[in-house]
C-alpha cells in the first residue's frame, strides 16, 4: 500500500535559453507529491507516517522554499551573486532562518545561506522531479512522485524494492534495529 503526502514550494526560476515567456525571472507556488510504498506495518497499521515522511523530505526541501532556482550556465546567476556580495547577504543573515540541509547531487546544488538552488539542467516541473527522486531515493520508499506548477505537471513512477524495518509503537524507520524516537528495541 501507499502513503502520500504533499508539500507546497514556493519559488522563482525561469528557463535560460527558452522561447516564450518562461525566460523571464517569474515565481510559482508548486506542489509536490510523494508516494511512497511499503507494506502496512500491523503495530500502527499504516504505510509510513505523513509526517515523519513529511520531516525526512523538508530536511533537503526546504532549500528550494523561498528560494531563486537557476540553472549552471545561466549569466543571471554571477550577477545575483555579485549583487549579494555587494549586500553582504552571500553568505548568510541572521533573518534567513529557514535553511536547509546542504546538498549537492548530480542535478543540483544547494546554497541556504543564500537561499539559491543551482541546477545541471532547467528546472521545469520534469526537471524537479529528477532532483527530488535523486534527493530522497535513499532516504524514503518512494514509489511515485507528482509536481505541479502552475498549469504545468509531471509524474513519474518508480519501481520500489525491499521494505523498511520500521517501529511496531510509533511507525518510524528502526536505526540498527532501534527506534530513534520511542526507544523501541527489535
Ligand atoms: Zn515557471
Ligand atoms: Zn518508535
Amino acid at each position: 500500500m501507499r502513503s502520500i503526502t504533499t508539500f507546497d514550494i514556493q519559488y522563482a526560476h525561469r528557463f535560460y535559453g527558452f522561447k516564450g515567456e518562461a525566460q523571464y525571472l517569474h515565481g510559482h507556488t508548486g506542489v509536490l507529491t510523494i508516494e511512497v510504498e511499503d507494506t502496512v506495518n500491523p503495530g500502527v497499521n499504516m504505510v509510513f507516517p505523513c509526517n515523519e515522511i513529511q520531516k525526512t523530505a523538508w530536511n533537503v526541501l526546504k532549500n528550494f522554499d523561498h528560494a531563486l532556482i537557476l540553472r549552471e550556465d545561466d549569466p543571471l546567476l554571477p550577477a545575483v551573486l555579485g549583487v549579494y556580495e555587494k549586500q553582504g547577504i552571500l553568505t548568510g543573515h541572521p533573518q534567513n532562518t529557514m535553511k536547509g540541509e546542504v546538498f549537492r547531487t548530480e542535478l543540483a546544488t544547494a546554497y541556504p545561506d543564500c537561499r539559491l538552488v543551482v541546477t545541471k539542467e532547467t528546472m521545469t516541473v520534469e526537471g524537479m522531479i529528477k532532483i527530488v527522486y535523486e534527493l530522497l531515493k535513499d532516504k524514503l520508499n518512494i514509489a511515485k512522485l507528482t509536481f505541479t506548477s502552475g498549469v504545468n505537471a509531471a509524474t513519474q513512477e518508480y519501481p520500489v524494492k525491499g521494505t523498511i524495518d520500521r517501529c511496531p509503537l510509533c511507525g518510524i524507520a528502526l536505526k540498527n534495529g532501534v527506534c530513534p524516537k520511542c526507544g523501541y528495541r527489535k
